[in-house]
């Protein structure tokens, strides 16, 4: 309940229609058209499982596409995206979520950090695209959670768990990368959360959760824009229906495939630096 009376003109105030933050037809557009027809005749190069409760790390080259897909049953991804040579370019759930909404699928890019803000990879294909958002504000692939994490589940339930899918990802990056979890973990940043169905309720705002509607077969797919190093972490919490950071959901794999196209998409090239001048708060 509120502890303050409400003004005179409150009615008045909360009538006032709200305008985008960031008007779509802004953004550089994406040509899924062009996407899509460079996916005739691609080859599959690779595939790799996560196994649940793990993470693994996986690069892909820019023009090549990659799937990740539901495989045996129901379950919930953590990415995280860094640029193959800069891990100081990364994944901006933030602004993307800004860009485009607090869900993304076909035609919504995945932006880097700034400096750079720049598209590291555009979902091209989305069989779940069908969900939308339900009647409890619940969508998929979500840009507004950030990924479980021991820290804060020693916070909330006073236990360690250490197969939270921020540890997966910080094993996974430290493993690949040859260096220590302690030099690694600031590198792990929040997800997008694939598959994951949430959303925040309509009374207080909280964010919520329920069983992911995957199932095998379906997949997210997504055109890498730059040379990419991409990290999975099968979630605990297998679904998300009930609870994560624990032994307790059914959990199971996840995979990726990686696609070479004959030909780049007509008319793509790799997007540039962003053009702004100033840098690091402003040329004066
Ligand atoms: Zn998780």
């Amino acid at each position: 309940m509120a502890e303050h009376a409400a003004p005179g003109d409150a009615e008045a105030k909360r009538a006032v229609a709200p305008v985008p933050a960031y008007p779509p037809d802004t953004l550089p557009p994406a040509d899924i058209a062009a996407y899509r027809v460079a996916r005739i005749g691609w080859s599959s190069v690779e595939s790799l499982r996560v196994a649940p409760r793990t993470a693994a790390t996986f690069t892909v080259p820019k023009g090549h596409f990659f799937r990740i897909l539901s495989v045996e049953g129901p379950q919930v991804g953590d990415l995280n995206l860094w640029a193959a040579d800069d891990l100081t370019e990364r994944f901006y759930s933030g602004k993307t979520r800004a860009l485009h909404g607090t869900h993304v699928s076909t035609g919504d890019r995945l932006w880097s950090s700034l400096p750079h803000l720049r598209p590291m990879a555009t979902i091209t294909d989305d069989t779940l695209d069908w969900y939308g958002i339900d009647g409890f504000g619940c969508g998929v692939h979500d840009v507004i959670g950030t990924r479980c994490d021991p820290y804060t589940h020693r916070m909330l339930a006073g236990v360690d768990y250490d197969n939270c899918c921020h540890s997966n990802l910080v094993r996974a990056l430290s493993k690949r990368l040859g260096l220590t979890r302690a030099a690694v973990e600031p590198h792990v940043h929040d997800v997008l959360n694939v598959f994951m169905c949430t959303g925040f309720d309509r009374s207080g705002g909280r964010y919520v959760m329920k069983a992911s509607p995957v199932r095998p077969g379906d997949f997210i797919e997504f055109f890498a824009e730059m040379d990419l190093l991409a990290a999975l972490s099968a979630c605990p919490g297998g679904d998300c229906g009930s609870e994560h950071s624990s032994d307790a959901a059914s959990c199971h794999p996840l995979e990726v495939e990686i696609f070479r196209p004959a030909a780049a998409p007509s008319g793509w090239s790799e997007p540039v630096p962003n053009a702004y001048v100033g840098g690091r708060g402003g040329a004066a």
